[in-house]
């Protein structure tokens, strides 16, 4: 299995190479170069498995000989046998058909340790195959942060550095971050704002010798991993359904479209998914891109629902690739006329093309509010507001009859307690393995909003290799 870039000048690159290059050097984003397969005859073979064993089975051809099997196999299971739940990505019953996927029973309670805490394993074992070491650095404005944190911490081959801004950030968010005690974990407070601290990482980048020195390196939701790993629950969720003799619909809450579009993957490989229902926030260019076949940046402005606020979602880069039939010097041009003019338009053909599997819909705070109390009354459930953007949408989405839709819920309720309280007079808690995160010691370093004081924190905490 290859993997080319989406602008097509990169060269194109194995399983391994592509993990841990993240980004392709002209820009554009890995995919591979051809769709692996899972046949209802295998998919058949799958249901009921663990969720460990489906894992396997998804992300074998995406691996590609690059890690042996029995290697890939044990990081798996040590990733997930951690997690709070036994499903680790159990389903419920909201109604006839109905589902709620909870993605939130990983160590930082949201759906991207799904992910993460795989491709920190995979990015050890790769660079201590190749007898390299990686500094990763990363800014956060809460959940990111500490996601990765954990993903990373304790690996010998990695020393992790995450900014966040000073203050700025919720007290769980941060004490996520805080209490890890690793000494390969760094958390910089910053005194300053999310965007300083993703100005200063992007200095610590375009600082050439600093990068070559330090291997810098990213786990973002651009490395092709992490949308590989993502679509693991999308297949254990329809198989739990009654794929592959089943259709079925998914309504996922999206901010830079990595989630959705690994949805997107799984239905590429062979997964009957019949409609893909995109939840936005106010933050909404994707749904204003279904509707009008035109995606165009608006400024970001902050909701209930960070983690989604967002304008341009990187990953979208990725299915118009296809729908420009893998043609990467066409998206090249696309994406540099977008960044000039901050808006791109779909031909008609390839606007109706994205229509047949994906339909968009969004919810503002006050609707957020209401589908978090509706979804309170009706089932006695609590749902964070991510997650609630997901379920208002499909409220109102075009339905079939006998597909089940499954909402994705992103986030634990107890990670954004405030609107879960406001929406429905119940304040969540933490679950019990987390209950002593407010007491627990926190380690971080307060430093200036300065590129060299942070590259000097940096030079000055990294492990050398043995
Ligand atoms: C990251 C995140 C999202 C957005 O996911 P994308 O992959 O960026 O679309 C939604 N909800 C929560 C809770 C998140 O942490």
């Amino acid at each position: 299995m290859r993997y080319v870039s989406t602008r097509g000048e990169a060269p194109t690159l194995s399983f391994d190479d592509a993990l841990l290059a993240g980004l392709a050097r002209d820009g554009g984003l890995y995919v591979p170069e051809s769709w692996p397969r899972l046949p209802a005859i295998e998919l058949k073979a799958l249901a009921g498995r663990p969720y460990a064993e489906i894992a396997f089975a998804v992300l074998r051809p995406f691996v590609g000989g690059t890690i042996a099997d029995n290697d890939l196999a044990a990081m798996i299971d040590d990733a997930y046998r951690g997690f709070g739940h036994p499903a680790v990505a159990p389903l419920k019953q909201l109604d006839a058909d109905d589902w709620l996927l909870e993605l939130f029973h990983g160590p930082t309670l949201a759906f991207k340790d799904y992910a993460l805490q795989l491709v920190g394993r995979m990015f050890d074992h790769v660079l201590a195959a190749k007898g390299r070491r990686a500094t990763i650095v990363g800014a956060t404005s809460g959940d990111t942060g500490s996601a990765a944190i954990e993903a990373c911490r304790d690996r010998a081959a990695i020393d992790i550095f995450i900014l966040h801004p000073k203050g700025r950030v919720s007290e769980v968010q941060r004490r996520q971050m805080t209490t890890v005690q690793s000494a390969n974990v760094h958390n910089i407070a910053v005194e300053g704002t999310f965007d300083d601290c993703q100005d200063l990482v992007k200095g610590m980048f375009a600082d050439a010798p600093f990068r070559e020195a330090h291997s810098l390196s990213a786990v973002n939701s651009i490395n092709w991993a992490r949308i590989a790993a993502q679509v693991v629950y999308y297949v254990s969720a329809a198989l739990s359904l009654g794929a592959p003799a089943r259709k079925i619909a998914f309504a996922v809450p999206t901010g830079n479209f990595g989630n959705v579009y690994a949805a997107y993957v799984a239905a590429q490989m062979g997964l009957p998914i019949r409609r893909l229902v995109i939840g936005s926030n106010r933050n909404d260019i994707l749904a204003r891109l279904l509707a009008t076949g035109e995606m165009k940046v608006a400024s970001v402005e902050p909701s209930l629902s960070p983690s989604m606020d967002i304008q341009v979602s990187s990953n979208f880069e990725r299915l118009l690739f296809d729908l420009a039939g893998s043609n990467g010097a066409a998206v090249a041009k696309m994406m540099a006329r977008f960044r000039r003019r901050g808006a791109l338009r779909l031909s008609p053909a390839r606007h109706r093309r994205l229509g047949r599997l994906f339909e968009g819909g969004r919810a503002d705070d006050r609707e957020t509010l209401a589908a978090i109390e509706r979804i309170y009354k009706t089932t006695g459930e609590l749902v964070d507001p991510h997650s609630a953007v997901g379920l208002h949408t499909m409220a109102s989405a075009q339905r079939e009859r006998g597909v089940p839709m499954v909402a994705l819920a992103c986030a634990h309720p107890a990670k954004f307690p405030d609107a879960v309280e406001r929406a429905t007079g119940v304040r969540p808690h933490l679950p019990a393995r987390l209950g002593d995160l407010l007491t627990r010691p926190e380690r971080m370093t307060a430093l200036p909003n300065d590129l060299r004081a942070v590259e000097d924190f940096v030079r000055g905490r990294v492990r050398v290799a043995a």
